[in-house]
């Protein structure tokens, strides 16, 4: 049986958020009928996009172009209150090197020295781009977000991106408050992150594939 989701992302540990949502919500394993975008050995196509959902489509697009399979693809990134709506789409690259986590987040607490905690507050926003469902006009996107703040040192081993400098509110009076979203496991992270909230709401157009 042919796939019926391509999942338009090469990046592994977002491959495992999408299809770990997806099942909770969809039921069921559904490996073999979703595949990721490596499969096809593709070039990448160009994020050029002035806004997440312009990314999110362009990805979306290329992907179902190239396969003829309907394919979901998300855009995402950091808001910092204090930098306008950087990093925003330039989150992957803050520091000049696409993908440098590491880069990002020094130059990110760089530029927050001085600002005291009240002033960090920060957002991460996702949104997710559906193109190929035969019902669909000709495409769905869905929105996600997640705030928090940033705190003053890299703390934590898991996620990626910015997830060791980014405290989300939705901790607070847990027993999770204080923690990063990289010191929790990632079904803690996965139930309230941005990502999660825009696949989730991505699920209802979903249905008719599985
Ligand atoms: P992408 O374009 O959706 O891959 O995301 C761009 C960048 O935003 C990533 O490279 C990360 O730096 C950041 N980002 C997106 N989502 C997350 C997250 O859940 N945690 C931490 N960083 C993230």
């Amino acid at each position: 049986m042919p796939p019926k989701l391509l999942l338009a992302t090469n990046n592994a540990k977002k491959l495992s958020e999408i299809q770990g949502i997806l099942e909770e919500r969809l039921g069921g394993d559904l490996t073999g009928q979703i595949v990721n975008a490596a499969t096809f050995d593709l070039p990448e196509p160009v994020e050029d996009g002035a806004t997440f959902e312009e990314n999110a489509l362009i990805k979306a697009q290329y992907y179902f172009d190239k396969t003829g399979i309907p394919a979901l693809a998300d855009d995402s990134g950091l808001i910092v209150d204090l930098l306008g709506n950087a990093p925003g789409v330039l989150s992957a690259r803050w520091s000049g090197v696409h993908g440098d986590d590491l880069g990002n987040n020094r130059l990110l607490l760089r530029q927050l020295e001085d600002v005291p905690c009240r002033l960090r507050g920060a957002h991460f926003t996702t949104c997710c781009a559906l193109v190929g469902l035969v019902r669909a006009q000709e495409h769905t996107t869905t929105f996600g977000e997640m705030r928090g703040r940033i705190i003053h040192e890299m703390r934590g081993e898991n996620g990626f991106g910015y997830d060791s400098i980014f405290v989300p509110d939705a901790f607070e009076d847990t027993e999770l408050e204080g923690k990063t979203t990289a010191e929790v496991t990632p079904e803690m992270k996965q139930k309230i992150s941005h990502r999660s909230q825009a696949v989730s709401a991505m699920v209802k157009h979903l249905v008719e594939l599985f």
